[in-house]
């Protein structure tokens, strides 16, 4: 018994990367062990060799513990079924997911476009590592007017987040394939928010996907996790020779805790978006809200593309709000259940007080000097969320 791809990604992702049956007993455990290991044993040189030549020609052939063996793999298998791709590379970071996809890409002199509303670090990586590697980087609004006049004869890839960061600003994914492709560029996109689950860049036209599996993968707030997910033989090969020679490898246990937070990835993220909903339509009445970013609320600039591009939404959302600086601390101070931090994707909920620094570079960021604040909305009671909203509201206003 197993899945095919007939059936609906609920189901596949409930049913791949099973542990097959002993041929013996004709037994299986249903949850596949952490198979721990530092190295493989071979029965014979023969059963080596075979190996070898299995990861010479590309494919998944375990020679040394660092590829990892059956947790791995089954892993590897979801996210494959998550991003309909036919190879995923597993990273100890969403972040390190970032770094081998630019490093099996690019090469010095070479130059990438990035979209101005991306994950900030990647900023970091460009200025301290990047640079001194002879790598350059440009910054755009990720549409295509404003990308076109940036490509250089050296351009090799675009590297674009959908939603981005912070105020989730919704790309056009097949607008941005397509002149991608006409350019000769590889299309890069980081598919955090979506997590192959509400969104599937590579069906869209994009090259590699990739997911920080530390977000709603994991789900718990317990693992750091990263994933790159690809289709075609040339970049599967470039994203495979530099995982290998670069020691990308993540422990057995943490796969194995990815497993297990994977399983309930859809109850899970419809619930946090049917929350996120229920806090948006509370804020929309609130006096002090003057725009809500949440890409599946009607008001939002994207909606209409998140319609069009997306299987759902999630738990995260921004918001703009009439307080003043000292008002803001007091508003993110006075809340309760949402913890002070960043990240999201588990049970509980965080707000950020997003810095205006870190807006002044996102092109879709009106600029204003109304507080904003980020949310991630959790499986709490959404009632008990809005009530501790509302109070920390009116401490706010003092
Ligand atoms: C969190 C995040 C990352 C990085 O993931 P880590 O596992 O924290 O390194 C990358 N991209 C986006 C959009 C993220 O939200």
């Amino acid at each position: 018994m197993s899945a095919s791809n007939n059936h609906h990604l609920d189901t596949l992702l409930m049913h791949t990367g099973m542990a097959p049956f002993d041929p013996e007993t004709g037994a299986a455990p249903v949850a596949l062990p952490s198979v721990r290991t530092s190295t493989v044993r071979f029965r014979n040189l023969d059963a080596l060799s075979r190996a070898r030549a299995t990861q010479l020609a590309g494919d998944r052939g375990v020679t040394y513990g660092r590829i990892g063996m059956q947790t791995h793999e089954a892993l590897e298998s979801v996210v494959c079924a998550l991003e309909s791709a036919q190879r995923c590379f597993l990273a100890p970071s969403g972040l390190s997911a970032m770094t081998l996809s630019v490093m099996a890409l690019l090469g010095a002199g070479e130059h990438m476009l990035v979209s101005d509303s991306v994950y900030g670090p990647m900023r970091y990586l460009d200025k301290t590592v990047l640079r001194r590697m002879n790598i350059s980087v440009s910054y755009a609004r990720a549409t295509v007017a404003d990308l076109e006049p940036l490509v250089r004869p050296e351009t090799r890839v675009l590297y674009v987040e959908s939603p981005g960061s912070l105020l989730f600003e919704m790309l056009d994914i097949p607008a941005l394939a397509e002149f991608a492709r006409a350019r000769g560029l590889l299309l890069v996109v980081d598919n955090t928010w979506g997590s192959g689950y509400l969104y599937r860049p590579l069906e869209l036209g994009a090259h590699v996907s990739i997911i920080a599996g530390t977000k709603y993968i994991g789900g718990h707030s317990d693992l750091m996790l990263g994933a790159v997910a690809a289709n075609e033989p040339a970049v599967i090969e470039a994203l495979n020779t530099t995982h290998y020679a670069m020691g990308y490898s993540i422990s057995a246990d943490d796969a194995w805790l990815a497993l297990r937070g994977v399983r309930t990835l859809p109850i899970r993220v419809r619930q946090h978006a049917q929350n996120a909903l229920q806090v948006c339509q509370y804020l929309a009445g609130c006096h002090e809200v003057v725009q809500i970013f949440h890409p599946a609320w009607p008001d939002d600039r994207g909606h209409a593309l998140w319609q069009r591009d997306c299987h759902g939404s999630n738990g995260m959302l921004a918001v703009e709000l009439k307080l003043d600086p000292e008002q803001a601390v007091r508003f993110v101070d006075a809340l309760t259940l949402f913890g002070i931090g960043f990240s999201w994707g588990g049970y509980e909920s965080l707000v950020q007080l997003i810095e205006p620094g870190a807006l002044a570079v996102h092109s879709y960021w009106q600029k204003t000097a109304n507080a904003m604040v980020r949310l991630h909305i959790g499986l709490e009671n959404p009632a008990d969320l809005i009530a501790d909203i509302e109070q920390a509201l009116a401490v706010a206003r003092g």
